[in-house]
């Protein structure tokens, strides 16, 4: 009798001083300004930029094909520092499809603020920094948001068949916004 784990050759490698995930069972996402149209508050500016700009990369392992009960995932995202006008480079967001399935994130470089919101648009925020693990119940949408200079990278495990919903988060966006205001990070 054996045990049906993935094969050491199809797994992923961290380095642990900058969070990177290789190996040749991750796959990759990245999202540009261009694919971010709507999230930013400050649409002149965001036309202003370059679409190419990448704003976040996503480094995944799914041992288990996607939708799978009972298993989990296991990612790495790198989002770059910089601004649309005041506001912050962040991730899009997303509750997850399968709304009560959790999830844990461990920043690994950088600063930043994960922001969570519930199904009634309350919003709280959770200062990120090298160390910091973060887990989100079900039912709360989660983005991140780099305040720092730097790039803010953090591993992510989530349930094999949770899912995103991205489409809530870009019709009744955030209830929150994290700006740059007298030369410090303000939630608005
Ligand atoms: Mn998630």
């Amino acid at each position: 009798m054996s045990i049906n784990v993935p094969k050491i050759s199809e797994s992923t490698f961290v380095d642990w001083s900058t969070g990177t995930l290789s190996g040749p069972g991750i796959e990759e996402g990245v999202k540009t300004l261009g694919q971010l149209e709507g999230i930013f508050r400050d649409r002149e500016a965001w036309r202003s930029m370059a679409p190419e700009t990448e704003v976040y990369r996503v480094r995944y392992w799914r041992p288990v094909p996607d939708g799978t009960t009972g298993g989990v995932f296991w990612g790495a995202t790198i989002l770059y520092p910089g601004r649309v006008g005041d506001e912050y480079f962040m991730t899009h967001g997303h509750f997850h499809a399968i709304r009560d399935r959790a999830e844990i994130y461990a920043t690994v470089t950088g600063t930043g603020a994960l922001l969570l919101m519930d199904e009634e648009g309350t919003v709280t925020s959770q200062e990120m920094k090298p160390g910091t693990v973060h887990y989100m119940p079900g039912n709360v949408a989660h983005r991140v948001v780099n305040t720092g200079a730097e790039p803010l990278t953090f591993l992510a495990s989530w349930p094999s068949d949770a899912g995103h919903d991205y489409g809530s988060i870009k019709t009744a966006g955030f209830g929150k916004r994290l700006v740059l205001k007298d030369g410090e990070p303000c939630l608005v």
